[in-house]
């Protein structure tokens, strides 16, 4: 019996720069995936998943089946397709990352099945390759359309650091996170899968439209100048593309502050971000705005945004360390008091 696990992951800062090549800075959670896993003599895969349905197929059989069984055949096809010797298997999955909640559950459970398979078939496969190999799963089977970021952070994140990727080169740095700091994220409960997926798509549409007004391979080369020239042109673009601009500029900026272990501007710069995201990306929604000033409205916070596409999802914050359970508990009533709503406490656990 193998057995290997992977975390959810948390995107400190640096939200819809992913797509435009630009700057992310993700943290594994806490709560991870666990994969058991036994090789067996003949092609055949069996996997279960408590609170999920068992998944059965003939390796060299796998297609999109529309279920959770993607996720385990679009790995398995990856590793076939790049000529891995892989035979069947008996799994076993049990998880704590919370699906849909924007920890990247599926990403976890890729990168966690992907080094069981690494372990029993004693694959040749470095952690980068496995990272693509999990991106690839996703993309080609699962078919989404998302970037590197959840496999990266999933396949090379460490507890208590964040991972600075350039998703234009693919290039990563390790950021030790301080002990001082906590992370708090809270699930608003909100989840407008439909609108969020049009606005997703229209986001990333605008960004390439925009990158094509200015002549830019992407909105990385994008500058402030840019925006001023396509403002009178069409000044929605151009919020678009302050937002991608100054949001990469302050990734930079939160890498450096957390190195000095400068909470307060850490803090100012997560609010910055949620600032830009509601009036320049136009992704927030009330909720979520009310979710962040309930976050910042506790001692011991320093600057509370919105994570992930928006529209809905969790909300994320800094913390004194020692007091993010507390505070993220008073936030979530003040959530409800507010909105009527039940916030639910992701992290910390
Ligand atoms: P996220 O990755 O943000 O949590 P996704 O929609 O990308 O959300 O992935 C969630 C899907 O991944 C679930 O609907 C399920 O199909 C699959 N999944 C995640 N965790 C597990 C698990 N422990 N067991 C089985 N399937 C899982
Ligand atoms: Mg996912």
């Amino acid at each position: 019996m193998y057995r290997a696990d992977a975390p959810g992951r948390v995107n400190l800062i640096g939200e819809h720069t992913d797509y435009n090549e630009g700057l992310v800075l993700p943290t594994a959670t806490p709560q991870r995936t666990v994969v058991e896993l036994s090789p067996r003599e003949d092609r055949i895969v069996r996997v279960e998943s408590e609170g999920y349905m068992p998944v059965a197929y003939r390796l060299g059989e796998e297609r999109h089946c529309g279920d959770w069984g993607d996720y385990v055949r679009g790995v398995t096809w990856v590793l076939t397709k790049a000529g891995h010797p892989i035979r069947g298997f008996d799994a076993g999955i049990a998880s704590r990352v919370p699906p849909g909640a924007g920890l990247s559950s599926s990403a976890a459970l890729e990168v966690a099945l992907l080094r069981a398979l690494r372990e029993a078939f004693s694959l040749a496969l470095d952690d980068m390759a496995l990272a693509y190999a999990a991106h690839k799963a996703e993309r080609d089977v699962v078919g989404a359309r998302v970037g590197t970021m959840d496999q990266l952070a999933a396949g090379l994140a460490r507890t208590g650091e964040a991972l600075l990727i350039d998703m234009r080169k693919s290039q990563i740095e390790r950021v030790p996170i301080p002990d001082s700091v906590e992370i708090i994220v809270i699930d608003s409960g909100i989840a407008h899968d439909n609108a969020k997926q049009g606005a997703y798509n229209e986001r990333r549409a605008q960004c390439d439209e925009a990158a094509r007004r200015l002549g830019l391979a992407s909105l990385r080369d994008a500058t402030l100048g840019d925006v001023e020239r396509l403002a009178p042109q069409n000044a929605t673009l151009a919020r678009r593309v302050r937002h991608v601009v100054t949001e990469n500029d302050r990734v930079r900026a939160f890498v450096a502050a957390l190195r000095a272990g400068d909470l307060a501007r850490c803090g100012a710069l997560v609010d910055a971000s949620h600032a830009s995201l509601r009036e320049d990306f136009e992704v927030s929604i009330p909720e979520l705005d009310a979710l962040a000033d309930a976050l910042r409205a506790q001692r011991g916070v320093y600057g509370a945004r919105l994570v992930g596409a928006g529209f809905g999802g969790s909300v994320l914050a800094l913390a004194d360390a020692g007091r993010a359970a507390d505070a993220a508990r008073a936030a979530a009533e003040r959530f409800r008091a507010r909105s009527g709503r039940v916030g639910h406490v992701v992290m910390p656990v």
